[in-house]
Parts: structure tokens; sequence; C-alpha cells
């Protein structure tokens, strides 16, 4: 029987995390991206269902409180979890399921499963990032700052994680990522 794996993917928000998730999933229709559910509202363009579970604060504590997430944080101001049952079936079913989610949530993860590969996407630089978050254009002052502040935190724990990868080119971060998942064994 294929076994299931749980592959989490971390690294400040406006690392491109996404771009490079997408690109990795085209090339690589087999794996799974979890949908995860936010309080955060939806920014121009986000479908319910398929971004994420976009619920009120209420829905978000009943969830918590009913333990149907597999780990959850609170980011810029927003609650972030991922569905605990939604994983827990593919993987049983051998898929390899993605978690994009930040580092309070990785660190959860890597209690409830200590197997999980776990990758940071790091920024050529905090400069750059900045500007990344500033090109995209959706997010006012106080959240840049406030995600700018979260992500030195989370540039800092870096070396917490089993493998690192520079988003400086985007090919070439899909490269190194591809030879860290597929590794012969
Ligand atoms: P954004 O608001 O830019 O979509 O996401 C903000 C941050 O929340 C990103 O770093 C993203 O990886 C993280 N995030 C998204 N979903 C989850 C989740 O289910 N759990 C946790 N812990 N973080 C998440």
């Amino acid at each position: 029987m294929e076994t299931g794996k749980l592959i989490v993917f971390t690294g400040p928000s406006g690392v491109g995390k996404g771009t490079l998730l997408r690109k990795l999933l085209t090339q690589h229709p087999e794996l799974v991206l979890s949908t995860s559910v936010t309080t955060r509202l939806p920014r121009p363009g986000e479908i319910h269902g398929t971004d994420y579970y976009f619920v009120n604060l209420e829905k978000f504590q009943q969830m918590v409180a009913n333990q149907e997430l597999l780990e959850w944080a609170e980011f810029a101001g927003n609650y972030y979890g991922t569905p605990r049952f939604q994983v827990e079936e593919l993987i049983s079913q051998g898929k390899w399921v993605i978690l994009e989610i930040e580092l309070e949530g990785a660190r959860q993860i890597r209690q409830t499963f200590p197997k999980a590969l776990r990758l940071f996407i790091l920024p050529p630089s905090l400069w750059e990032l900045e500007q990344r978050i500033r090109r995209r254009g959706t997010e006012t002052e106080e959240a840049i700052a406030k995600r700018l502040r979260r992500a030195q935190e989370e540039i800092n724990a870096a070396n917490e994680f089993d493998i690192q990868i520079v988003n400086d080119d985007l090919e070439k971060a899909l490269e190194n990522l591809e030879a860290a998942l597929f590794v012969p064994c």
C-alpha cells in the first residue's frame, strides 16, 4: 500500500510560497494542497472552498473547541487553521498532502505529526520581501508593518525546519524543492 505523507510549507508572507506551490502542483498533480479555514476577509478573486474556507470568528472558535483543526494560529489579526478530517482522510488514502502554514502552526505539526517533512521558504532579503508585499497591493500600511514584523520572527526560526529554500529565482527554487521532495529512497 502507498504511504501518505504530510509536507509543511512555511515562510514569511510575501515570500512567494503560493506561486512556488502552484508551479509545483501543476507539475505534480498527484500532490494535494490542503484548504485552510480563516477568519480573514477574502481578497479580490479569492474563492470560498478553493483558496480558503472563509468563516466568522464564532465558527472558527467552534471548530477549535470541537478539535476539528489539526493546528491553528493567529496571524496579523486573523485566525487560520487546517481542517483535521480532510488531511487525515487524504493521508490514509496514501496521498501526499501539503500544508501552507505559518510558523506557530508548523511548530504544532512538529508535535502532532513528527514524521511530516517541514520546509521553510526564505526571501532573498527582508527588503525584497517588503517590495513583494507592497507590489501585491492588497494590504494596508498597518497590515504591511505587522506582516514584516512577523516575517523577521519567522526568518529567525528557519533553522528549526528540515529544509530551507531561498526563493530568489522561481525556477531554481522549484528545482531545489523537487530535489527535496522526491529524493530516491
Ligand atoms: P494570507 O493572509 O497571506 O493568505 O496568509 C497569512 C499567513 O497565514 C501565511 O503565512 C499562510 O501561510 C498562513 N496560513 C494559511 N493557512 C494557514 C493555516 O491553516 N494554519 C496556519 N497556522 N497558518 C496558515
